[in-house]
C-alpha cells in the first residue's frame, strides 16, 4: 500500500462524525491542500510547517507514511526481535536449584585434607567426567561421593577457582563459593 492510496480515501470519502462541507486544509509552505504536500519538491519544509501550525495533521501524515515505509517496518522488526530476546531470557527458568558451586576443605587424617566440590551438576557437568578431570589435573585421587559431590584427595581449593572456569567456561568464578574449612 502506498501513502497516496492511503491518503486519498482519507480526505475524499465522508468520515462518520465529521461535519460537512469539509474544510480543506491548505499547507502554508506550498499552498496546496495538505494531501498534495508530499508531491511538492520541498516536502520537508511542508512537514516542518505542518508540525508547527497543525500538529494534529502532522501526526496523521506521519502515521500514514509509517504504514507504507519499509524503514519503519524494519525498525518494528528490530523491536520485536529485542522483545523476543528478552522474553527468551525470562522464560529460561527450567531449574529451581540456583547455579552455584561450593568448595570446602575437610580434614583427612592428621595432616591431610580433602577438597569437597558440590554443585557441579547445577551446570550440567557430568560428575564422573569432572572427577576424572580433577584426578588428572592434580595427580591425586578424586571420586564422586554423592548426588552432586566430588571429593578430591588433597587441598586444591584455591586452584579450583582458576581451573573450573578454565575447563568449563560457562562457570564464572563468581558462581563458585568458598565455604572454608569443614569441621568434623
Ligand atoms: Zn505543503
Amino acid at each position: 500500500m502506498s501513502s497516496v492510496e492511503a491518503a486519498g480515501p482519507q480526505f475524499g470519502a465522508p468520515i462518520p462524525g465529521v461535519q460537512y462541507p469539509l474544510k480543506v486544509l491548505y499547507c502554508g509552505n506550498c499552498s496546496l491542500p495538505l494531501e498534495y504536500c508530499e508531491f511538492y519538491p520541498d516536502y520537508e519544509k511542508c512537514k516542518q510547517w505542518l508540525e508547527k501550525n497543525m500538529p494534529n495533521e502532522f501526526e496523521r501524515v506521519l502515521q500514514l507514511q509509517g504504514e507504507s515505509k519499509e524503514d519503519d517496518a524494519g525498525e518494528d522488526e528490530k523491536k520485536r526481535q529485542k522483545r523476543g530476546g528478552k522474553g527468551v531470557l525470562k522464560t529460561k527458568k527450567k531449574e529451581e536449584v540456583p547455579k552455584k558451586i561450593c568448595l570446602s576443605r575437610a580434614p583427612r587424617g592428621k595432616k591431610k585434607s580433602v577438597t569437597v566440590v558440590t554443585g557441579m551438576s547445577t551446570f550440567d557437568v557430568d560428575l564422573k567426567v569432572a572427577s576424572k578431570f580433577f584426578a588428572q589435573k592434580f595427580s591425586c585421587g578424586s571420586s564422586v561421593t554423592g548426588d552432586d559431590e566430588i571429593v578430591i584427595q588433597g587441598d586444591v581449593k584455591d586452584e579450583l577457582f582458576d581451573i573450573i572456569p578454565e575447563k568449563w567456561p560457562e562457570i564464572d568464578e563468581d558462581f563458585i563459593d568458598d565455604l572454608g574449612d569443614l569441621k568434623r
